[in-house]
C-alpha cells in the first residue's frame, strides 16, 4: 500500500525494537572497538521502553513524540537525545493525522533528520548514524520523485542505509567518543550507523 497507517507505524517501531534486541551484542561489540561498549544496551533499553507506549497513541504525532521522549529518557549516552530528536521532530512534521502517504512520510523523516543533524552538529562522513540515514532519505526521496511508490522507495532507502553504514568503516570519526581515538577509529564500522540501518531494515518487514 502507499500509505503507512498508525498501526503500521507502531509496528515499525516494534520491529525496530526486535531488531535492536536481536543485534544487541553485535552493537555493543562494535561500540567496544571505538567507544565504551554500551550502544547495544543503550538502544535495547530505550526501544524496549518505546514498545510499552505504542498502544497509547491515537495520532502519528503523538506516537512519534512519545517514542522520542521515551528514547531521550531511557537510552542514555549520546545516541538517546539524537534518536529522541529524530522521532520528536518526525512527529511534529507529521502532525495530528492517522496515516502518512509516501511523500508525507519522507517529509517527516527528513524533518527528523534535520533536527538530529542540528542537535549533533554533524556532517556527512563524520562516521555517525547520519552516514546511514542521510543517503537512505535521499534514496527515499529520489524513488518517490520518480513515481515508483512507497515499497520501492523503502527498499532503495534500506539498501542506501546499508551502503552508508558499510562506508563508515574506513572513516576517521569526527564526532562522539570514537573521535577521541583519532586515526585509530578507522577500520571499524560505526555502531550508530549500524543501529540506524536497522531502522530501515524494520521498514522493509512485510508486516510493517
Ligand atoms: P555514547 O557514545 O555516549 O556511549 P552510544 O554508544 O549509545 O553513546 O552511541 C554512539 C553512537 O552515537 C556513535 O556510533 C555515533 O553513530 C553516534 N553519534 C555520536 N556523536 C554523534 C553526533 N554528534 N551526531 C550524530 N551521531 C553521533
Ligand atoms: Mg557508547
Ligand atoms: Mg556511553
Amino acid at each position: 500500500a502507499d500509505e503507512l497507517t498508525l498501526d503500521q507505524l507502531a509496528d515499525w517501531l516494534r520491529r525496530f525494537a526486535e531488531l535492536i534486541a536481536a543485534n544487541k551484542d553485535y552493537l555493543t561489540d562494535l561500540d567496544s572497538a571505538i567507544g565504551d561498549a554500551d550502544h547495544g544496551a543503550n538502544m535495547a533499553r530505550g526501544t524496549a521502553a518505546v514498545v510499552t507506549h505504542l498502544d497509547d497513541a491515537t495520532t502519528v504525532d503523538a506516537l512519534f513524540k512519545k517514542a522520542g521522549m521515551t528514547l531521550v529518557g531511557t537510552v542514555g549516552g549520546t545516541s538517546g537525545p539524537l534518536y529522541g530528536t529524530l522521532f520528536m521532530k518526525m512527529g511534529m512534521s507529521a502532525g495530528s493525522v492517522t496515516e502518512l502517504d509516501g511523500p508525507a512520510f519522507a517529509r517527516a523523516f527528513r524533518a527528523g533528520l534535520d533536527g538530529l543533524i542540528a542537535r549533533g552538529r554533524t556532517e556527512l562522513n563524520d562516521k555517525t548514524m547520519v552516514d546511514a540515514m542521510a543517503p537512505a532519505l535521499d534514496a527515499l526521496d529520489a524513488v518517490l520523485a520518480a513515481g515508483s511508490g512507497l515499497p520501492a522507495a523503502i527498499a532503495a532507502a534500506q539498501a542506501a542505509a546499508a551502503a552508508g553504514r558499510d562506508a563508515t568503516t574506513p572513516l576517521v570519526a569526527r564526532k562522539g567518543r570514537a573521535s577521541y581515538l583519532g586515526e585509530r577509529s578507522a577500520g571499524h564500522m560505526d555502531p550508530g550507523a549500524t543501529s540506524a540501518t536497522l531502522l530501515f531494515d524494520a521498514l522493509t518487514d512485510p508486516a510493517a
